[in-house]
């Protein structure tokens, strides 16, 4: 039984074209995905505001790309840097701090918020986004990671509505339009499998951040693509349709598909399999929702399904990358665990992109803080805070050894 997270209007309830947004996190991977699809689109949306966080030169050429009337970075020394680069005659407000970017994703001006900021930084303006009854379009899996919960009560409360950008997860919004939720019986995620998904487990302890890095499908910013290789990413993605779809994890499956083209998989009771299938390219994703229930024509190359040939899938290798099998565990227990499992992850994949612990150490740390952790079933947004830093503080003294 699907119980989707938030309501969903029909089309004509929806904002008409052009439909104004708020892109969180523009200056990443998935922030300038959106703006290149708003770029091939004019007409079709106005940009109302820009945030980025350290990249202030990047956000100064968008900006001066799309003018919108407000733009966010993360601190006082960016936001000046940022006011001296910006073209003559055009003077946005310019916020900065973590609370710039949850004022921004509850700008009554603005009706569509990107949810594309890395890690937990992305919870709180997701959550001032479903409290302020906007469209989300959601990339940011840890706020849903972190609190599900708080998420699905705002919604309903508020009416706001979340669109999921996470291809896999999108793939399956897509797959199940339509059709009762009664008559779902689980559900498919797929995976790459990442860049070590051929590698003997025995090489996997020497595996570097440069070697992580290479994804052999998609072009990713830094965190998620470490995420990708430990397959954490797949057991966050698990955590994220638990929540969106209102599932018990077992009914969340997970197969290794090499080709990346076949993006997730809704099995119903009659023995039905329904995929949505495209190229890697976030775009589609981005621009489903952007545009829901619309679809636009995008530059990209059609799927040569007879070029490709060959389509394969097999199971994952939980043994050996144990990070899938860790969320399972987490979001079996409660939404304390997976608190902790996503600061632990983050501290752990920053140490590791920075060379100071070896790839297995990240599975290694995130295992310690989920043993350590307490159950907490409905934890409110100080507590989630609270468990996020102290998990981050105690993760960071074991990885250093000082616990
Ligand atoms: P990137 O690392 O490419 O971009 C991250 C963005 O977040 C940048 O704009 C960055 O700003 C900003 N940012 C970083 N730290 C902070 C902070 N503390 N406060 C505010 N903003 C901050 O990430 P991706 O675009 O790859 O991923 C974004 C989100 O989307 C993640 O949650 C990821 O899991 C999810 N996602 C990504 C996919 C992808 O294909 N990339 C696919 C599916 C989901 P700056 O660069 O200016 O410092
Ligand atoms: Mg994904």
């Amino acid at each position: 039984m699907i119980d989707y997270i938030s309501p969903l209007p029909k089309a004509q309830d929806l904002p008409s074209f052009p439909r104004r947004l708020c892109v969180l996190g523009a200056t990443g991977s998935i922030g300038e995905s959106a703006l290149a699809v708003a770029a091939d689109h004019p007409g079709q949306f106005e940009i109302t505001a820009l945030a980025g966080a350290r990249n202030v030169t990047r956000l100064a050429e968008q900006a001066a790309r799309f003018r919108p009337r407000y733009l966010a970075v993360l601190d006082e020394g960016g936001a000046k840097e940022l006011k001296g680069m910006l073209p003559a005659g055009y003077s946005p407000e310019i916020l900065h701090g973590p609370g710039a970017y949850v004022t921004l994703a509850a700008l009554p001006e603005a009706q569509v918020v990107l949810s594309a900021i890395v890690g937990a930084a992305g919870l709180p303006p997701t959550l001032a986004a479903a409290q302020s009854g906007k469209v989300i379009a959601l990339a940011n899996k840890e706020s849903l990671v972190l609190a599900g919960h708080l998420i699905r009560r705002a919604c309903r409360e508020s009416g706001a509505v979340v669109l999921p950008v996470d291809s896999e997860h999108n793939a399956l919004f897509q797959s199940l339009a339509g059709h009762s939720g009664d008559d779902v019986d689980h559900l498919i995620l797929t995976a790459s499998g990442g860049p070590f998904r051929e590698w003997p487990a025995a090489d996997l302890a020497s595996a570097t951040a440069a070697q992580a890095l290479k994804h052999p499908n998609w072009s990713m910013g830094a965190k998620i693509s470490i995420d990708s290789a430990t397959l954490m990413n797949k057991g966050l993605e698990v955590i994220e349709a638990c929540w969106l779809y209102g599932l018990p994890q077992e009914r969340v499956k997970v197969l290794v598909h090499p080709q990346s083209i076949v993006h997730s998989l809704a099995a119903y009771r009659d023995g039905s399999l329904l995929a949505q299938m495209g190229q890697p390219d976030m775009r589609i994703a981005i621009a489903y929702c952007l545009c829901y229930p619309s679809r636009l024509p995008l530059k990209i190359a059609p799927l040569d399904l007879a070029a490709l040939g060959t389509l394969t899938f097999r199971e994952p290798r939980a043994d050996d990358f144990p990070c899938l099998n860790l969320a399972r565990q987490a979001v079996a227990e409660s939404p304390g665990h997976c608190v902790a499992l996503n600061a632990a992850n983050e501290v752990a994949v920053e140490y590791f992109l920075k060379d100071r612990i070896g790839f297995t150490d990240i599975a290694r740390a995130v295992s310690w803080a989920l043993d350590r952790q307490q159950g907490l079933d409905d934890p409110d947004f100080m507590t989630i805070m609270e468990v996020d830093q102290a998990t981050r503080s105690a993760v960071a003294a074991y990885l250093t050894g000082t616990t």
